[in-house]
């Protein structure tokens, strides 16, 4: 095996920019933080400048519960981009936030008879980089 090798980009981790520095310094102090707007009350992720769903700007940070459902995965086997090339098989995940947004994660500490839809999760960080691991048994149930 190879050692760690720092001359490629790492495409897991994406360069912050200013509108994404505060949700990766918030995950690198193991918090998770999505955007709500003003306007309308939605969460949104990714981060983004306008609020998706009725585009006001009028959106700030807010600290998430870290608490999720699970809605989709996918065993990834092959990935040529690194870090992954070294971490095949993973589950990656489409996960849907308790506060609205739906995530594209990765699900790790998988139970052995493996994930289910709408099994509840809770947030985990990995390298600064937030993960999604089977959550403390609890439903998650609607939201509220
Ligand atoms: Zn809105």
């Amino acid at each position: 095996m190879d050692g760690p090798r720092h001359d490629v980009p790492r495409h897991d981790v994406p360069e912050p920019d200013a509108l994404t520095r505060p949700y990766w310094e918030a995950a690198a102090r193991g918090r998770l933080l999505v955007r709500r707007c003003g306007a309308c009350g939605r969460a949104h992720h990714y981060p983004r400048e306008f609020c998706p769903h009725c585009w006001s700007e009028e959106v700030s940070w807010e600290e998430a519960s870290g608490r999720a459902t699970l809605y989709t995965w996918s065993a990834v086997h092959r990935n040529d981009l690194p870090p992954f090339t070294g971490r095949v098989p993973y589950l990656a995940a489409v996960v849907d936030l308790a506060e609205g947004p739906r995530m594209m994660t990765e699900l790790v500490d998988c139970p052995q008879d493996g994930p289910r839809a709408g099994m509840p999760l809770e947030v985990a960080f990995r390298d600064g980089v937030p993960v999604f691991r089977p959550g403390p048994g609890r439903a998650a149930g609607p939201a509220g």
